[in-house]
C-alpha cells in the first residue's frame, strides 16, 4: 500500500526534519541547507521516497534488512505480541516466552558452545556489555588487572562511549574524550590500501602478529580480550586475507585472551553461512549480534557468550551488576524469532549461498574491468569496490579522500540505487533475498553511476592520482 498521500509535502517534511531531528553521523548545518531525502515505504529489495522514486536498496537499510522490506508475518507477530505482553522485564527473577524462546533458538543455531545470550537493544549496547562482561569474568577469578581490551584501527563497534572506544575510527575518538582507558588498537588487515608489495597472505600474517606484539607489550596477564569484525563493515568492507583469522585465533588461545567476534553485520547469513565465524573458521568466546537478528524490523542486539565462560561465571561470578530496561524486549524478541523462523523455513541463507551469491560474485568481479575500479571484492552479499585514477598503482586520488566516492554515491541515488561510499570505496550489503534479475538491475545501475561519476570527476578536475600512504 502506498501511504504517500497521507504525508505532508516533501518540503514540509524536510522543514520539520531540519527544525527538530538531529541526524546521526551528519553535519546538521549542511544537511538542513539541502534537505533530507524522505524514505516513506519499502517492498522487497526496494525503498520508495516521498517524491515517488523507487530505489534499489544495496545496503539493506544499514546492513540489516536481510529479509527485505514488507514482510507481513513480521508485522503480525509484533501486533500480536504487543497485545499479549508489550513489556516485561527480566531483571528480578522473571522471564517471558519471547525472551526465552529466542535465547533457545539462538543457542540452537549458533556455532560452537555459544549457548547463552545477554540481550541488548543494539550493537553498541551489546559491545558495552562485552567490555563489562570480560572484565567481570577475569576479576571474578581473582584477576582484576586482566582488563585491557585490544581492538583495531578502522574497526567499528558502535558509537557509545564503550563501542566507540573499542572501534578505531579516528573521527569518533576525536569527539567526547574517547577512547576510554584500557583500550588500544592494532593495524587492520587491509591489503589493498596498506599491503604494498606483499602478497595478501604474507600481509594477513603480519597484521595478525601485531596482536601478539601488543599483548606482549602490555603483558598477557593484563589483556582481557581482543575484539574484531570477521569482515570490517563500516571501515569499507575489508575482507581479511585467508591467513589472518587462524593466526588471530592461535594468538588469543596461546595468551589466554578472550576473542570477541563482532558479528553485528556478518551474523545471520551476510557472508553466505549463518555466521561469519563459520565462513572464516573463528571460534569466539563472545559473539556480538544485532542488525540482521531482526532484519531491522525491531531494535534488538545481544552478546552470545560461550558455555565455557558462563560455567565459570555461574560458579564464581556472583551478580553481574549490569542490564538494560529493554533487555530481551518481548516485541523485539518475538520479531527476531519470526525473522529466524522465516529465514530457516525459506532457506534464505542456503539459497543465496548456492545461487545468488555466486552469481553476484561473478557479476561483481566484472566491475574490476571498469577504468576507475582498482579492486572489486565480495564475500556473500558484502562487497566493495576501490575507486582509483590509476589501477596498476592502486593509487588514491589527489583530491580529499571521499570526493570522488561522494560523486559516485550521488549518481547512484539519482539513478535509483543505494550504494554507500566510505572514502573512495563504494560498498554494498543488499538484502539476502535479492534475486538474479535484481542483481542484473543492480549491476546496470552501478556501471552507469560509475561512468557518470568518473565523467564528473574528470570534468571537475579531481581525477588525478595522489601518493599512496
Ligand atoms: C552497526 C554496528 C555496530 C553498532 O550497532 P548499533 O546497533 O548501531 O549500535 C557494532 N558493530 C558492528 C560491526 C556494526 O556494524
Amino acid at each position: 500500500m502506498d501511504h504517500r498521500s497521507n504525508y505532508p509535502s516533501t518540503a514540509e517534511m524536510q522543514a520539520l526534519d531540519a527544525a527538530h531531528n538531529l541526524h546521526p553521523f551528519t553535519d546538521t548545518g549542511a544537511l538542513n541547507a539541502k534537505g533530507a531525502r524522505i524514505i516513506t515505504s519499502g517492498k522487497g529489495v526496494y525503498i520508495h521516497d516521498s517524491e515517488g522514486a523507487r530505489i534499489l536498496d544495496g545496503m539493506a537499510g544499514l546492513w540489516c534488512v536481510n529479509l527485505g522490506y514488507g514482510r507481513k508475518e513480521m508485522a503480525e507477530v509484533a501486533y500480536r505480541q504487543s497485545l499479549e505482553l508489550p513489556f516485561y522485564n527480566t531483571f528480578f527473577q522473571t522471564s517471558h516466552p519471547p525472551a526465552l524462546q529466542l535465547a533457545a533458538k539462538l543457542a540452537e543455531i549458533m556455532p560452537h558452545d555459544l549457548n547463552r545470550v545477554f540481550y541488548a537493544g543494539s550493537g553498541s549496547e551489546a559491545n558495552d556489555t562485552n567490555i563489562r562482561l570480560v572484565r567481570h569474568y577475569w576479576a571474578s577469578q581473582g584477576k582484576p588487572e586482566k582488563s585491557h581490551i585490544i581492538g583495531r584501527w578502522n574497526g567499528y563497534h558502535g558509537s557509545t562511549m564503550g563501542g566507540g572506544s573499542l572501534g578505531g575510527m579516528k573521527g569518533i575518538h576525536a569527539q567526547g574524550g574517547l577512547p576510554i582507558p584500557g583500550i588500544s588498537h592494532i593495524d587492520q588487515p587491509y591489503w589493498y590500501g596498506e599491503g604494498g608489495d606483499m602478497s595478501p597472505e604474507e600481509f594477513g600474517l603480519l597484521r595478525a602478529r601485531a596482536l601478539e606484539a601488543e599483548i606482549e607489550r602490555l603483558g598477557a596477564d593484563k589483556v582481557a580480550a581482543f575484539i574484531g569484525e570477521p569482515v570490517q563493515g563500516a571501515g569499507g568492507v575489508i575482507i581479511p586475507p585467508s591467513t589472518y583469522w587462524p593466526e588471530i585465533q592461535r594468538i588469543c588461545r596461546e595468551h589466554d585472551v578472550l576473542l570477541i567476534a563482532d558479528e553485528v553485520i556478518t551474523a545471520f547469513g551476510r557472508t553466505g553461512k549463518w555466521f561469519g565465524c563459520e565462513t572464516f573458521g573463528i571460534q569466539p568466546d563472545i559473539m556480538t549480534i544485532a542488525k540482521g537478528l531482526s532484519s531491522g524490523y525491531a531494535p534488538i542486539g545481544g552478546s552470545m557468550v560461550s558455555e565455557r565462560m558462563c560455567k565459570v561465571l555461574d560458579e564464581v561470578g556472583g551478580e553481574f551488576a549490569h542490564g538494560y530496561t529493554y533487555n530481551g524486549h518481548p516485541v523485539a524478541a518475538a520479531v527476531a524469532l519470526e525473522n529466524i523462523r522465516i529465514m530457516q523455513e525459506e532457506k534464505i541463507v542456503e539459497t543465496a549461498a548456492a545461487d545468488t551469491m555466486p552469481y553476484m560474485a561473478q557479476r561483481w568481479a566484472e566491475l574490476a574491468d571498469h577504468p576507475m575500479v582498482g579492486e572489486a571484492r565480495i564475500v556473500g552479499f558484502m562487497g566493495a569496490i576501490e575507486l582509483t585514477p590509476d589501477k596498476a598503482a592502486r593509487a588514491p586520488f589527489a583530491a580529499d579522500e571521499g570526493t570522488v566516492g561522494y560523486m559516485v554515491r550521488e549518481r547512484c541515488f539519482a539513478n535509483g540505487l543505494v550504494m554507500r561510499h566510505v572514502g573512495d570505496k563504494m560498498i554494498i550489503s543488499p538484502p539476502l533475498v535479492l534475486n538474479r534479475a535484481e542483481i542484473d538491475h543492480f549491476l546496470g545501475l552501478a556501471v552507469k553511476s560509475l561512468d557518470e561519476g568518473m565523467a564528473k570527476a574528470k570534468a571537475e578536475g579531481v581525477f588525478a592520482a595522489g601518493k599512496r600512504a
